[in-house]
């Protein structure tokens, strides 16, 4: 019996295995065409950063999602992986790219008194690693018009735990460049303190992990306590992921965290919906 239910544990996982191998066939070869077609299913939604002081709209991430033909709106965590392994990240890293630096340019009027929205946008470390970046940033913040300083790019603290030459002359230049730069998932990786204080990054983004146990658990909310004076000390803004009570935030601003992001405001926008959000004043 138990024999055979592990025969039966070994057929699913096969059938499981097949299937999953199959997907990612298809996935692969749609996504290549995409690609060919220029990453026009490739659309960016835009989710507001909070300024827990004034509770106003700051900046924006912009989150990708592949709008593909037959399975609809495919989310980051089911492509990106394929994307890296291919290499197809970088062409569709350099359409979310421009088209985020081109919304923000036009955004960065709207609202009262126009303020200046600042936009982020996530690189994965096959991206960073990648020669052509800073010829990429450099091109589209002159080809928008975007002010380098309204632009942060968001790398997770692992691609900066390698000091290989292009990834210092890259951090290096981007500062050169004025452009931003934050650390994400903090809390989630390997975070040592040396590679903190080895690259000055402008926010520290604290991950939802951490963030959504401040209310309940001692310990998150010691973590969260901690990252926020580490990162003040260090001259860094802190950003709080995924904040989803009013709770969480009140307890956040009390420990003094600059910016706040999460379904407590809002969910990532299209376009359309997020120049409105700006545009009520938000
Ligand atoms: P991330 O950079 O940490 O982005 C935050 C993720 O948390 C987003 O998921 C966002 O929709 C989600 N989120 C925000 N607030 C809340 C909340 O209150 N509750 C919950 N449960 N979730 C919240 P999304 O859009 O699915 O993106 C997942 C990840 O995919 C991102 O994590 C980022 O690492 C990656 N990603 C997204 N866009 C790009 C891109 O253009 N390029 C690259 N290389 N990676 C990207
Ligand atoms: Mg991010
Ligand atoms: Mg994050
Ligand atoms: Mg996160």
């Amino acid at each position: 019996r138990s024999k055979e239910s592990g025969k039966d544990r070994h057929e699913v996982y096969e059938a499981d295995m097949r299937a999953r191998t199959a997907k990612r066939l298809g996935l692969e070869g749609d996504m290549r065409r995409a690609v060919e077609r220029g990453c026009e299913e490739f659309v960016v939604r835009y989710q507001p950063l909070i300024d827990t002081a004034t509770g106003r709209t700051s900046g924006l991430e912009a989150l990708v999602r592949w709008e593909h033909p037959e399975r609809g709106l495919v989310s980051p965590s089911d492509f990106i992986p394929l994307a890296e392994e291919t290499g197809m990240i970088i062409a569709i890293g350099r359409r979310v790219l421009r088209e985020a630096c081109s919304r923000a340019r036009d955004w960065s009027s709207l609202g009262p008194g126009g303020r200046g929205i600042e936009v982020s946008v996530n690189l994965s470390a096959r991206q960073f690693r990648d020669p052509g970046l800073l010829e990429d940033v450099a091109r589209v913040l002159g080809e928008t018009g975007l002010r380098p300083g309204a632009l942060t790019l968001e790398v997770t603290e692992g691609i900066l735990t390698e000091d290989t030459p292009v990834v210092l002359a890259t951090v290096q230049y981007l500062g050169l460049l004025g452009v931003k730069l934050a650390i994400d998932d903090f809390g989630t990786g390997y975070s040592s303190l040396a590679h903190v204080k080895r690259f000055p990054v402008d926010y520290l983004k604290i991950d939802r992990s951490i963030v959504s146990g401040i209310e309940e658990d001692p310990r998150d909310e010691a973590i969260v306590s901690a990252a926020i004076t580490l990162a003040h000390a260090l001259g860094e803004r802190v950003v709080a992921e995924g904040v989803e009570t009013e709770g969480q935030l009140a307890r956040l601003r009390e420990l003094g965290c600059e910016v706040a992001q999460g379904f407590h405001f809002s969910r990532p926008l299209d376009g359309e919906a997020l120049a409105a959000w700006l545009d009520a004043g938000k």
